[in-house]
């Protein structure tokens, strides 16, 4: 797989919740290196702009009123294979279908407020960084 980066966001739940500290520890602590990092608070059209390709969906509005409700902290994560082990860490978008030790199943509230965003492809990552981060902003 080789050196990859992904964006990783703690949604409005996480950073409300006050566990900011222990996603990091869990990336930290699996040998993930943070790249670039930074709290902000999405507009609803930002919102609706990182999350265009659900436009359409039933939840998009809620998914989008939730993502826009408080403070966010987006991080760049480099490391080996680090989209997929990212995906891994945090567990399936459903915490009651997330695998035990994962920070769905250990601190989600619902599908939806689901404390972590990770990109789910190189395509993906690439396009999800440029949205929150410019190439200057990104350590390697
Ligand atoms: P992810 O890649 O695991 O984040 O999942 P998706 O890309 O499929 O969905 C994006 C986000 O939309 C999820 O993380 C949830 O916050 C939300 N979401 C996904 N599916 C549902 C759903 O069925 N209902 C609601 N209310 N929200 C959902």
């Amino acid at each position: 797989m080789g050196t990859e980066r992904t964006l990783s966001i703690v949604k409005p739940d996480g950073v409300r919740n006050g566990v900011v500290g222990e996603v990091i520890r869990r990336f930290e602590g699996a040998g993930i290196s943070i790249a670039a990092i930074r709290m902000i608070h999405l507009a609803k059209k930002e919102a609706e702009g990182f999350y265009a390709v659900h436009r359409g969906r039933p939840f998009f509005a809620s998914l989008t009123d939730f993502m826009s409700s408080g403070p966010i902290v987006v991080m760049v994560l480099e490391g080996d294979d680090v989209i997929a082990r990212n995906r891994k860490i945090m567990g399936a978008t459903d915490p009651a279908k997330a695998d035990k030790g994962t920070i769905r199943a250990d601190f989600a509230g619902s599908i939806e407020q689901n404390i972590v965003h990770g990109s789910d492809a190189p395509e993906t990552a690439a396009t999800e960084i440029r949205y929150f981060f410019s190439e200057l902003e990104i350590v390697s």
